[in-house]
């Protein structure tokens, strides 16, 4: 039986101040360099998983995080098997090698967790830099903003 992750990323929106660092470091850990500049050049440069919202007056809010759901929507809908669980995290994850950008798993997530690649045609979802330990973002916001929690 395949394992379910208990991890979730929350917002602790009183506390962000708007810098975008989280979606930086999400790019730089997504980019396959180290170099912050190299990783900016790049023409597949993938997008960020994680989005800073700004509105009117209050700063921010987050958005846009994937519940690695129990009966997800996104695998069912997915024609190729790109979308998948991965058995050892029981995080959900995209395999971009098999990912035709048919956005069918856009259309079925009840949660907006899922994106257009910006620089790519494939899905872009957050992963929880499951291959990297904690989540980038949550190591490299200045203002702990950001917390992984386990549900
Ligand atoms: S992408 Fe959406 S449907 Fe799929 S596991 Fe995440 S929240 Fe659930
Ligand atoms: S966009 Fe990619 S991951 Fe999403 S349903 Fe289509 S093939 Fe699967």
């Amino acid at each position: 039986m395949l394992v379910k992750t208990k991890k979730r990323i929350y917002p602790k929106e009183e506390v962000c101040i708007g810098c975008h660092l989280c979606e930086i470091y999400c790019v730089l850990a997504h980019s396959g360099t180290r170099d912050l500049i190299k990783a900016f050049k790049k023409k597949d440069r993938p997008s960020p998983r994680v989005i800073v919202e700004e509105k009117e007056g209050v700063h921010v809010t987050f958005a846009l995080q994937c519940r690695h759901c129990d009966d997800p929507l996104c695998i069912k809908a997915c024609i190729t098997g790109a979308m998948h669980r991965d058995e050892n995290t029981g995080a959900i994850l995209c395999d971009e090698e098999k990912c035709v950008g048919c956005w069918s798993c856009i259309l079925v997530c009840p949660y907006g967790a899922i994106r257009r690649g910006e620089n790519k045609k494939v899905a872009s979802k957050c992963d929880l830099c499951i291959e990297k330990g904690d989540p980038i973002c949550v190591q490299n916001c200045p203002n702990s903003a950001l917390e992984l929690v386990e549900v």
